[in-house]
C-alpha cells in the first residue's frame, strides 16, 4: 500500500493557522492597530467597508518598514519584537509571535505601503493568499498603510460563517474601543462606509472614556488611584446609581492590554456589592500596571485572558482599592464602612509573605433594607406598591383554600368565576377573587384551589415581549407626540445603532429624530406609556441590544423586543386593584408562552402542599 502521509502545502498550513489568529474582521483590526501602536504611531486611522468584509485598512504614522522588512513581515514567525524566548518575560509590545500578518495574508488580498522617515522611497507589497504579487518601490508618506480586502475570499466556509454587518461592525467597534481607551495619547479615527464614526484626539483617560462612550459619563465617574511597589492601579469607576443590568462598559487593562478575568472582575464587583442591588453591574475603566515579568500573556496572543503569578495578591489589592475609592468619594455616606482610610497597601515587604489588605465593614448593613431605604431617594426600588394588598379575611379564606387543596380540586368551594385550564395548561379565562403582592415583586393568587405565585416583572417581560414582537411584525404601536421633546445624547456606538433601528423603534412607539451625530430628539413615545425615564430606557435598551447582537443569534426583531421588554418590565404601574390583577393575568395567559420569560426563566409556580410542608 502507498504511504498516505504528506506535508500540507504552506498555503494550506497558513490558512489553517490563520483561523486561530483571525477568526473575524474584528480580530484583524485588533492585530493591525496593535502593530501600529508597536510602531510608535501617534495617529491611527481605521477605515472599514461593509463591516470589514470588503475592506479593513489601517493607516499609521509609525516608524514604517524597510524594503526588505516589508516583504519579510508576511512570513510566519517574522517579528522584530523578540529574538529569544527569554524576551517573552520582559515584553512591552503588543505583538511578539510574528503571526498576525502572515495569517492575514493567507486569507485576504493585502496591500502594504510603508516608508521609513529616513528613506526616500517607500515600498509597496501586494500579497494574496500568501502569494506575493508585487514588491516594488513606491511613493508614499512616512508610516504604514495596510489594506486588507475581501477577507476569507479563499475560505468560503469562514466567509459564510460571518454574522450580519451590524454584528461584525459591533465587534470591530468593540476591539477599536478597547485599544483606543487605553492608548489615550494616540489620535484615532474610525470610518465606516465613508462615514466618520469616531474621531479621538489625544487626551487624558477620562476624556477618552467620554469621547468614546458619550459625555454624559463625565459626572457619572469617580477616580480610583493606588500605587504600591508591586502594582499601580488607576482609572475610573462608575457611580453606584449608574450600575446596569448588563455588564457593559467594564474595562480592565493590565499593562496597557485589555484583559478579561473573571476573578478580577469579581474583585471589583464584590467591592460594590453593598452599594448596588443584586443583579446590577458597575461600570469600570481600570488600568493596572505590574512588572511584565509577573504576568503571562503568552497563553494566546489573540485571547484576552492573562495569567498572573500573583493572582490572589492582585485580587486583594484591587478589591481593597475599589472599596477605598467608593468610600473616599463619599458616594454612600449612609454606608457604615468602618475601614482604614490609611489602607496599608503601599508597603510591600521585599521578602516573605504578603498580606492581602482587608477592610472592615458591617456585614449586616444593607442599604436596600427599610426603614432607611424608604427615606432616601434611590433608583433601586421599583415602583411596585410596597404594601401587601388584600385583607385578613381574604387571607383566611385563602388559607382555607390551601388546606383543602387536594389532587382533585373541590368543586363545591370553587367560585362561579372558575379558572379553566385546557390540556396545554393554557388559561381560557382567568379570574381570581383574592390576591396578595409580596415583596413588591410577587403576586400570590388562588387558581383552581391552588395557590399560585407569579413573578410580576417576569410576567410583564413576557407580556411586553410578545406585544413588541407583534408591533414589529404587524401592528405598530400608537405614538403619542411629545409637546416638549426630550433630547438624548448617546455614545458614538449607541448613536449608530439607534440610527440603524430607528424604523423599528417607530413601530415600537418611539418617534426619534437624529439631530446631529450623537444627539437625538425624542418626539414621541408609546401611547399610554407612563414614561418613567425614557432616556435611560432607550440608553440601556441599546446597550442590551448591542450585547445580544454580539453574543447571540441574529434575529433582529426578537432581540429588539427582548431588549426593550427587559428595560420596561419593572416600570409598570403597581397592581393595585383586583381588576388590574385580573387584567394582568389575562394578558399573561393570552401570551403564546406564558410559562417562561423570553430568556427561559419560570414565570409562575404552584405552591403544592408538599412544598409548603417541606418549608414548615
Ligand atoms: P508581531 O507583531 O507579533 O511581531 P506581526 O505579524 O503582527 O507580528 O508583524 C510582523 C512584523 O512586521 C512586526 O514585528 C513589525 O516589525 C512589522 N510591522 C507590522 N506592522 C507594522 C507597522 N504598522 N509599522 C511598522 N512595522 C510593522
Ligand atoms: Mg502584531
Amino acid at each position: 500500500m502507498d504511504d498516505i502521509i504528506h506535508l500540507l502545502s504552506d498555503a494550506v498550513a497558513n490558512q489553517i493557522a490563520a483561523g486561530e489568529v483571525v477568526s473575524r474582521p474584528a480580530s484583524a483590526v485588533k492585530e493591525l492597530i496593535e502593530n501600529s501602536i508597536d510602531a510608535g504611531a501617534t495617529h491611527i486611522q481605521l477605515v472599514i467597508k461593509d463591516a470589514g468584509r470588503t475592506l479593513i485598512q489601517v493607516i499609521d504614522d509609525g516608524k514604517g518598514m524597510s524594503f526588505n522588512d516589508a516583504r519579510l513581515c508576511f512570513e510566519r514567525h517574522a517579528t522584530s519584537k523578540i529574538t529569544k524566548a527569554d524576551d517573552l518575560y520582559s515584553i512591552r509590545t503588543k505583538g511578539f509571535r510574528g503571526e498576525a500578518l502572515a495569517s492575514i495574508a493567507a486569507i485576504a488580498q493585502v496591500e502594504l505601503k510603508t516608508k521609513r522617515a529616513e528613506d526616500d522611497m517607500g515600498t509597496l507589497v501586494l500579497i494574496e493568499g500568501t502569494e506575493i504579487k508585487e514588491h516594488s518601490l513606491t511613493t508614499t508618506q512616512d508610516g504604514t498603510s495596510i489594506a486588507v480586502r475581501n477577507i476569507f475570499f479563499n475560505v468560503p466556509a469562514r466567509r459564510n460563517f460571518l454574522k450580519s454587518d451590524a454584528t461584525e461592525f459591533a465587534n470591530i467597534e468593540e476591539e477599536f474601543n478597547r485599544i483606543a481607551l487605553i492608548h489615550n495619547d494616540i489620535n484615532f479615527t474610525l470610518y465606516h462606509n465613508g462615514k466618520l464614526i469616531l474621531q479621538l484626539q489625544s487626551s487624558n483617560f477620562k476624556q477618552r472614556i467620554c469621547n468614546i462612550f458619550g459625555n454624559m459619563l463625565n459626572d457619572k465617574l469617580f477616580p480610583i488611584e493606588n500605587e504600591t511597589s508591586f502594582l499601580k492601579i488607576s482609572g475610573f469607576l462608575g457611580k453606584p446609581e449608574n450600575a446596569k443590568k448588563r455588564k457593559s462598559e467594564q474595562y480592565l487593562f493590565i499593562n496597557h492590554r485589555y484583559v478579561k478575568s473573571s476573578s478580577l472582575n469579581y474583585a471589583i464587583e464584590s467591592a460594590y456589592s453593598q452599594v448596588i442591588p443584586d443583579g446590577n453591574h458597575p461600570q469600570y475603566f481600570i488600568c493596572i500596571e505590574v512588572d511584565p515579568a509577573t504576568i503571562d500573556i503568552n497563553i494566546s496572543p489573540t485571547k484576552v485572558e492573562v495569567k498572573l503569578q500573583n493572582d490572589r495578591l492582585v485580587f486583594g489589592f484591587l478589591n481593597a482599592a475599589v472599596r477605598k475609592a467608593i468610600g473616599e468619594f463619599s458616594l454612600v455616606p449612609q454606608l457604615d464602612f468602618d475601614y482604614n482610610t490609611e489602607l496599608d497597601i503601599n508597603s510591600v515587604p521585599e521578602h516573605g509573605e504578603l498580606k492581602i489588605p482587608t477592610i472592615q465593614h458591617d456585614p449586616n448593613y444593607n442599604p436596600f433594607k427599610s426603614p432607611s431605604s424608604s427615606s432616601k431617594s434611590n433608583n433601586y426600588t421599583s415602583n411596585y406598591s410596597p404594601k401587601p394588598k388584600g385583607n385578613m379575611q381574604d387571607w383566611d379564606s385563602f388559607l382555607r383554600g390551601i388546606k383543602t387543596t387536594d389532587v382533585t380540586p373541590k368543586t363545591d368551594s370553587a367560585p362561579e368565576k372558575t379558572v379553566l385550564f385546557d390540556n396545554n395548561n393554557e388559561l381560557e379565562n382567568v379570574e381570581v377573587d383574592t390576591y396578595f403582592i409580596l415583596y413588591k415583586k410577587y403576586l400570590l393568587v388562588k387558581f383552581n384551589e391552588k395557590p399560585m405565585l407569579v413573578n410580576i416583572p417576569r410576567a410583564n417581560e413576557r407580556i411586553l415581549y410578545e406585544s413588541y414582537l407583534q408591533a414589529l411584525r404587524e401592528n405598530p404601536m400608537t405614538i403619542q407626540q411629545s409637546l416638549f421633546p426630550e433630547t438624548i445624547v448617546l455614545s458614538a456606538a449607541q448613536a449608530e445603532l439607534l440610527c440603524e433601528i430607528r424604523e423599528e423603534m417607530h413601530n415600537l412607539g418611539y418617534d426619534i429624530e437624529p439631530m446631529n451625530n450623537c444627539q437625538f430628539a425624542i418626539n414621541g413615545t408609546p401611547y399610554g406609556d407612563n414614561n418613567a425615564d425614557v432616556k435611560s430606557v432607550i440608553e440601556s435598551m441599546l446597550d442590551e441590544y448591542r450585547f445580544n447582537m454580539m453574543t447571540q443569534r441574529d434575529e433582529r426583531d426578537k432581540n429588539l423586543a427582548l431588549s426593550l421588554a427587559r428595560q420596561k418590565r419593572s416600570l409598570m404601574k403597581p397592581l393595585s386593584s383586583l381588576e388590574e390583577v385580573n387584567h394582568f393575568l389575562q394578558r399573561l395567559f393570552a401570551c403564546l408562552f406564558p410559562t417562561l420569560t423570553p430568556s427561559n426563566k419560570k414565570i409562575y409556580e404552584y405552591l403544592s402542599e408538599e412544598s409548603l410542608e417541606k418549608m414548615l
